[in-house]
């Protein structure tokens, strides 16, 4: 069980099994990805920083976001979610964001909506 200081919830990882990706599809938003993030990832993938902004980064400012795939209206995945095993397919190679998800900042405030997303966020 995951606890971070300041949350009034602890995320069970066990309850991921029984999710079909709620953290990865959904609503379009955006999947930040720092530069030193972005390097790892292409290594991981073995492509150049080339292929990887053009095939699955898009630029949003000066800052850069993994591209999503609409599945259906108002639904989208993320591009590196497999739709079909339901699991992240650059899992060690992630950006921090989805590797400190369910503890955002944002949370704090709108509780509900961690609850509402995510089966293994539990009651302190
Ligand atoms: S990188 Fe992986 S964990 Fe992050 S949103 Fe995409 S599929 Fe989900």
């Amino acid at each position: 069980m995951l606890k971070e200081k300041g949350y009034n919830y602890c995320f069970d990882a066990n309850a991921c099994a029984s999710c079909k990706g709620n953290c990865c599809i959904g609503e379009s938003g955006y999947i930040w990805i720092n530069k030193e993030e972005i390097n790892k990832l292409a290594q991981h993938l073995d492509i150049s920083l080339d292929e990887l902004r053009v095939k699955y980064l898009k630029k949003v400012g000066y800052k850069y976001s993994l591209k999503e795939v609409q599945l259906e209206p108002n639904n989208y995945a993320c591009t590196f979610f497999d739709i079909e095993k339901r699991q992240c397919s650059i899992y060690e190679a992630r950006p921090t964001q989805c590797r400190t998800f369910p503890f955002w900042e944002y949370f704090k405030n709108n509780e509900k909506e961690v609850y509402e997303e995510c089966p293994a966020i539990k009651h302190l």
